[in-house]
């Protein structure tokens, strides 16, 4: 007997006729002889409901509260489930992140896991249950109520995949597994069998967002046997391995990430001393840098360059504006619509050719690039986010056309 962890996205939940699927998937897997424990998602678009609610009631809740409010979402989807599996005949019980055993630290809206005290899931497994956990939730070490940040369930899945030694962990989502590129923006992107831990882990990190990128570091660590694959047609899914087969592929996916704004400090003493101030007060901040970039032009000003996830715009502004004096910055600039396009793909390591061709791409379409950042397998390039659904078509072309 396996035992398989099976997490469902909350487009495979969004309404009845979709649970009642996802009750069968569930129930065919148990009637394999397998144990089954699945994480679910909030419905549809709960989650994002969820956040506009508390943004009518206050521009500025806590954290805590958001936590509250967000976790709301995943319990309606498990309940349901749970009543859909039971309807079906076979016993189950639903299970919060708490009740789960999620113990994680207490960074509100973006918690990480720290353990899962599994006693209690491996109570309800004994008894023959199909066990149904709600996923993105966990609870601090003062009992309130965490969240692992948006597209979190996947690491939930993972973790207790980890925690409980399963056999497989299989993610369900609205697509039949991991494409070169998101397929609902390319059309002739397509399907790979296979993905190599490292390469989704940059496509992740780089806004392809089937897979939360936590859930990939986990399954890295712990070697866990993970899979992408649809909840509604039965075909085979992307199988996720430490290693793969390179079917030489120069690289492995396109990807953008609309979520991204560049800060410029203009006019600055370029030097070794002022790069260090300014990153360590972002760091010092919690604000995660991307791209960067130092030029010597306008008017033979210094540039300092540099990227944010968009929601730290506002505090690197903030902080930027607050040490302008002392850090001695004449001006500072922000442009919020711009995109990181990117391509990744193990087989670029030691290969010209593959920068050339995905700069080819990008001049035949005369696209600027406003910043650029590479490591061994990969090439990120900042651009109008006007522009950013044609670069990623263009380079997809490119590569796989
Ligand atoms: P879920 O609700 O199941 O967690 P998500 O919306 O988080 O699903 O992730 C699935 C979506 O990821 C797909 O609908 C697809 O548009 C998008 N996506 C982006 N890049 C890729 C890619 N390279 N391969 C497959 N899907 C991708
Ligand atoms: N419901 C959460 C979100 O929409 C978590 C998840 O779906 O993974 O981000
Ligand atoms: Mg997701």
């Amino acid at each position: 007997m396996s035992l398989i962890v099976q997490k469902f996205g909350g487009t495979s939940v969004a309404d009845f006729d979709r649970l009642q699927n996802v009750a069968k998937i569930v129930v065919e897997t148990k009637k394999a002889g397998n144990d089954v424990v699945v994480v679910v998602s909030a419905q549809g678009d709960t989650t994002d409901l969820l956040e506009k609610k508390a943004a009518q009631i206050n521009s500025n809740p806590s954290k805590r509260e958001m936590d509250v409010l967000l976790s709301a979402g995943e319990q309606i989807s498990m309940a349901l489930l749970a009543m859909a599996i039971e309807k079906l005949g076979f016993p189950c019980i639903s299970l919060t992140g708490w009740q789960a055993g999620f113990r994680t630290n207490t960074n509100h809206c973006c918690a990480r896991i720290e353990k899962i005290a599994s006693s209690r899931l491996e109570q309800e497994l004994a008894l023959n249950k199909i066990i149904i956990v709600a996923g993105f939730q966990g609870i601090d070490k003062f009992n309130n109520i965490t969240t692992l940040g948006r597209g979190g369930s996947d690491t939930s899945a993972v973790a207790l995949a980890a925690a409980l030694h399963a056999d497989l962990c299989q993610i369900y989502t609205d697509v039949d597994g991991i494409y070169t590129a998101d397929p609902h923006l390319v059309d002739n992107a397509f399907k790979l069998n296979e993905i190599s831990f490292d390469e989704m882990l940059e496509l992740a990190s780089l806004g392809a967002r089937v897979l939360h990128n936590r859930s990939i570091e986990m399954a890295k660590r712990y070697n866990i046997k993970l899979e992408v694959l649809s909840s509604f047609k039965k075909h085979k899914g992307t199988q996720l391995k430490e290693k793969i087969n390179m079917e030489r592929m120069l690289i492995r996916g396109v990807t953008r990430d609309d979520d991204t704004a560049r800060v410029d400090l203009i006019g600055v003493p370029l030097d070794i001393d002022f790069l260090h101030r300014v990153f360590s007060l972002l760091g010092n901040n919690n604000i995660n840098i991307d791209l960067m970039g130092q030029a010597n032009v306008l008017s033979s000003r210094n540039i300092v360059s540099f990227t944010v996830a968009s929601k730290q715009l506002d505090l690197a502004k903030k902080i930027m504006q607050e040490n302008k004096a002392h850090l001695q910055i004449e001006e500072i600039r922000v442009l919020s619509s711009v995109s990181k396009v990117s391509i990744v793909g193990a087989g670029m390591q030691a290969n010209p050719v593959v920068a050339a061709k995905f700069f080819e791409a990008l001049a035949s379409e005369k696209i600027e690039v406003h910043l650029i950042a590479t490591s061994e397998i990969k090439i990120s390039v900042l651009v109008d986010r006007n522009k950013s659904a044609r670069a990623v078509k263009s380079i997809h072309e490119k590569f796989f056309g």
